[in-house]
């Protein structure tokens, strides 16, 4: 028995997923490695990604790894292309690096700012512009982000990784709106998450008030079996947008 899209065993996908060196990119590719596709892990760090892998190999999975810089636009075309040439296809992007730093407007942080832009907007269109060519090329394809509940309300501090995670909820609607119906978006936008994001934080109130905030984190693997869920569905249902927050988080 085949996976229509791809002629893979049922179930079965190849999925590149970036920021898989920690946090929910990591646990992504866990779960979706155990779930019996074929992960292709991506981050700058080769190290963290060759151990992920060695684990997930191990338990009887199939991993490879990517050194991969997402705001490189042409290492992403090429990181992508070299999947397909060693896969036939790729089945699943899951754009999910990002960097969250943290600060009021008034700190005047301006390099974080063009930092978070960089990774997390024009990372995830260089992610697009590498992998739509297959996509439409297969006539199927699945795009996955990683929003944020910073996608959908605006707090403190938050002001710019906001302004990126709600870019990233309009850029992926508009593109499902652009596809053809083969080709699936899904958002998903996770409230706090065990992970290193808020470790690069370097202004001292934004950090102090993670501090609280973060204490209701939930472990990374929630994300990933919610893109499991979203990957996993049928061809012909598109699981367009998620929000997964711990239960106890409030707001
Ligand atoms: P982590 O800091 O643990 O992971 C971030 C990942 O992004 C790392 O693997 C890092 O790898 C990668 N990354 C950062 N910059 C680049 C780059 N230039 N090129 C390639 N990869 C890069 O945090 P999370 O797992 O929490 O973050 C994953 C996503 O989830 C982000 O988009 C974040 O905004 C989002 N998110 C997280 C929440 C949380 O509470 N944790 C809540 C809502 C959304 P490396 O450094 O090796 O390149």
């Amino acid at each position: 028995m085949t996976d229509h899209e791809t002629d893979q065993p049922t179930g079965t996908k190849t999925v590149l997923v970036t920021g898989a060196s920690s946090g929910i990119g990591e646990a992504t590719a866990r779960e979706l490695a155990a779930a019996g596709h074929t992960v292709v892990l991506a981050a700058r760090r080769a190290d963290r990604l060759e151990r992920v892998a060695a684990d997930i190999t191990a338990a009887g999975g199939r991993a490879g790894t990517a050194v991969l810089d997402v705001t490189d636009a042409d290492a992403f075309r090429r990181v992508v292309d070299a999947v397909v040439a060693e896969h036939g296809h790729l089945d699943v992007l899951v754009a999910n690096s990002g960097v969250m730093l943290l600060s009021p407007m008034t700190s005047l942080l301006a390099d974080e700012w063009d930092r978070m832009v960089d990774v997390n907007v024009k990372g995830v269109l260089h992610g697009l512009a590498a992998a739509l060519p297959h996509f439409l090329r297969q006539g199927s394809g699945h795009v996955v982000t990683t929003a944020s509940i910073a996608a959908h309300s605006v707090v403190p501090t938050a002001a710019v990784y906001s302004a990126t995670k709600y870019a990233v909820r309009a850029l992926m609607e508009g593109l499902r709106q652009d596809l053809p119906a083969g080709v699936r978006t899904t958002t998903i936008s996770p409230g706090v998450v065990e992970s290193e994001l808020a470790t690069h934080i370097t202004d001292p109130t934004a950090s102090a008030g993670m501090d609280v905030y973060r204490r209701a984190a939930i472990p990374p693997a929630a994300i990933g079996r919610a893109v499991a869920y979203a990957v996993g569905e049928s061809a012909d249902v598109d699981v367009n947008e998620l929000v997964v927050r711990p239960a106890a988080q409030r707001p």
